[in-house]
């Protein structure tokens, strides 16, 4: 087995609108980090990375205090709110210069920090992804729990390769995070990238409890758009079903063809109604087939302008530099 040094670990956490729960959460990870450190599991120089999404409340005065009194907090100030997503990204894209694993993890706490510690077991181990999956989603409002499920079911069901339950509370590797910065999309959905990177993965069971302090920032709008870049970012299948639609109208077309040739020549229709069924179905079909042949090359561009890279390569075996 290979073994893997102790990594300098870096948290990343980002917040908005997040001063009600702040001190909280540093003196938590605090705690975390001095344990990790005492049991030899991480380097004493790991630390703490709050990224401020442009908060309006005083959220980036408390990290600005806190990286003040405490060694292990470090701040990344974003010019304006960018949202969740690119949040994380800021902050995953500036530690990876000097951390050899990044955890993210919500500034609320909401998630297991006991998974979080498995986590770097799991990466000593050898892996180089490791994502937190909901075990138990009580502490969360009904209606945010059935529409992820739900969310997640349709997702596998379009052919998106995602991990079932995970959010983004989830331990990189350095080479996991080079990977994932050859990704160059404004669009982002980290769940759907991160499984495509291709790197060895595993899960940790992670408990959810409920928000200490402060509401959560996740509007039905966020959650909606999220959602939305979680489909159309991965599968252009939807496109294919258009052009499934024109072939059944087309074969439909076909029935109704000989259905009204027959009553044509029986004498059962009244003038005009062949003609005007027979273009009916036929036009309808044509007109979506076409639609759906330039979707297809819509689609081509989509997949091409979003310039991911090809493969990631995992080891090179060489003799000379
Ligand atoms: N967040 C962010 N930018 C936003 C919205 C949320 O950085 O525009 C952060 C927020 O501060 C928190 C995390 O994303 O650390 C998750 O948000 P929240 O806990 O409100 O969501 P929930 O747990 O309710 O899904
Ligand atoms: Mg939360």
């Amino acid at each position: 087995m290979i073994s893997i040094p102790i990594p300098r670990l870096v948290i990343v956490s980002p917040c908005y609108n997040e001063e009600a729960i702040l001190a909280y959460s540093a003196r938590e990870l605090t705690t975390l980090l001095e344990r990790l450190i005492a049991a030899g599991k991480i380097l004493p120089t790991s630390h703490v990375l709050y990224v401020n999404d442009g908060s309006r409340d005083r959220t980036w005065e408390l990290i600005e205090e806190l990286h003040r009194e405490n060694h292990f907090i470090d701040g990344l100030c974003l010019a304006g709110n960018v949202g969740h997503q690119s949040a994380i990204m800021a902050g995953m894209m500036t530690a990876r210069d000097f951390a050899d694993a990044v955890v993210t993890i919500d500034a609320d706490l909401q998630d297991d920090l006991g998974a979080l510690e498995e986590m770097i077991d799991r990466y000593l181990e050898g892996y180089d992804i490791v994502y937190g999956v909901k075990v138990s989603r009580t502490a969360d409002p009904l209606l945010k729990r059935t529409s992820a499920l739900a969310f997640y079911r349709l997702q596998s069901a379009m052919g998106i390769r995602a991990i079932y339950n995970h959010a983004d509370f989830r331990l990189m590797s350095r080479r996991a995070l080079d990977a994932l910065a050859c990704y160059p999309e404004r669009n982002l959905y980290l769940r759907g990238i991160i499984p495509q990177l291709g790197y060895a993965s595993t899960t940790v069971d992670d408990v959810i409890s409920e928000r200490v302090a402060g509401e959560s920032k996740y509007t039905l709008r966020k959650m909606l758009l999220l959602a939305v870049d979680g489909i159309t970012s991965f599968t252009t299948r939807p496109i294919s079903w258009i052009i499934g639609m024109g072939l059944l109208c087309l074969l439909i077309s076909i029935c109704m063809a000989v259905y009204v040739l027959v009553s044509y020549i029986e004498h059962l229709s009244v003038p005009g109604w062949a003609s005007l069924m027979l273009s009916l179905w036929f036009i309808g079909s044509i007109v979506l087939l076409s639609l759906g042949v330039i979707g297809q090359y819509i689609g081509k561009i989509y997949i091409e302008i979003k310039q991911r890279p090809r493969y990631h390569i995992a080891q090179h075996l060489k003799h000379h530099d």
